[in-house]
């Protein structure tokens, strides 16, 4: 079996699995309780949390543990739109649907308004079009993912930060493809808000964070206890946040290495395409504008899109695929329709982990050549 679906979820790293394991068994004390069971319980989110803020350079009390990516960037979008009165919201038509289908709820019961920014056919969205935005609605809040999880187009970072603060702005980033792939320092990326997710980084599922930076504070999004510091009721996900912090660690060890050898793969697979598939393309930006474990490959229209995903499956070959959506249809991938992705021809999404090799690659290649003809 081949596992090329890692932007979906991945792999649980065989140490966090066993540390969860042990935990589940030995520390199943309620966090809040005063007593030894609990106080065990208790410093084992802790620990999680200073480990996580320290790794991205923030302080643990910035640091709220959450179901997941979808969570979090509810959380911080309601919380902006009710608590932190902002009126309008900025973000891109290449957003997660937990980002796009929140805000079009928030514009239903609150006097919010969304503004798009453009894109271009290569999934990067248009800085001088943002600029415009920002500088016509001040003290916005703007919501960009670090990395889309279709094209794995990245956002330039460094460019929207202080452009969103010399505007006032509210800078949110949705970084679930990102966190635990590079080392990211929140600090110099600029953001006020992230949400992450820990099953995209070989930890467990149903779990994540948001970080809020200090000053930024909102009302509570699930009320309740007092957990979370009255951010977030509810009595703590101990054994997952535990292994979300522990998968976070293993993650980030010896992350140059990590980097260069699924680059490698990546590479190798965007080479291959070139040699055995004729009229392949990628979706979105070349190498250097796009994640380094993801790669959208624009299929001939010979390729039956139907057929694509059971064909690959049945050798044994987990991926995700998708097209852009047909005019009016509504189904499809609204990420492919908005860089203006020909509806005709298939697409599959191929992601990679520091869990795959070259030789899957090379049989990915020859079996999609395969199908083709
Ligand atoms: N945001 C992005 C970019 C994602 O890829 C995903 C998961 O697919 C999410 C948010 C949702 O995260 P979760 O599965 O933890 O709710």
């Amino acid at each position: 079996m081949i596992y090329f679906d890692n932007a979906a979820s991945t792999p649980v790293f065989d140490s966090v699995s066993e540390h969860m394991y042990l935990l589940q068994k030995e520390v199943f004390g309620n966090p809040s309780a005063l007593h030894a069971f609990g106080r065990k319980a208790r410093v084992e989110v802790e620990r999680a949390r200073a480990l996580i803020a320290k790794k991205m350079n923030v302080q643990p009390a910035e640091i709220f543990f959450t179901s997941g990516g979808t969570e979090a960037n509810n959380a911080i979008l309601w919380g902006c739109a009710k608590d932190l009165n902002r009126k309008v919201f900025i973000t891109s038509p290449t957003e997660h649907p937990c980002v796009l289908n929140t805000l079009e709820s928030i514009c239903k019961s609150l006097p919010v308004e969304v503004q798009f920014v453009d894109i271009d056919n290569m999934g990067q969205i248009d800085m001088s079009h943002l600029e415009f935005l920002l500088k016509n609605n001040k003290n916005a809040v703007v919501s960009l993912m670090h990395a889309n999880n279709e094209t794995g187009v990245l956002l330039p970072m460094n460019e929207v930060a202080p452009l969103c603060k010399e505007n006032g702005a509210l800078f949110h980033s949705d970084i679930v493809q990102t966190a635990g792939k590079y080392n990211l320092d929140f600090q110099s990326l600029g953001f006020d808000f992230a949400a992450v997710s820990a099953h995209k980084f070989h930890g467990p599922k149903g779990v994540g964070f948001m970080y809020v930076r200090s000053g930024s504070f909102f009302k509570p999004f699930i009320t309740g206890g007092m957990q979370e510091r009255k951010m977030r009721a509810g009595t703590e996900n101990v054994v997952g946040i535990s292994g979300m912090g522990k998968a976070l660690y293993f993650a980030l060890e010896n992350m140059n290495d990590t980097i260069a050898y699924v680059s490698s793969i990546k590479e190798r697979l965007l080479n291959l395409l070139k040699t055995e598939i004729p009229g392949a393309f990628v979706n979105g930006s070349p190498m250097e504008k796009s994640l380094y474990s993801l790669v959208n490959i624009s299929l001939p229209k010979t390729y039956n899109s139907e057929m694509l995903l059971a064909k690959l499956d049945i050798e044994g070959i987990a991926v995700s695929t998708g097209s852009a959506c047909n005019s009016g249809s509504g189904k499809g991938s609204h990420v492919l329709t908005a860089i203006g992705a020909d509806p005709e021809r298939p697409s599959v999404r191929v992601s990679f982990s520091r869990f795959n090799t070259i030789e899957e690659v090379d049989r990915f290649a020859e079996v999609l050549k395969g199908i083709g003809v």
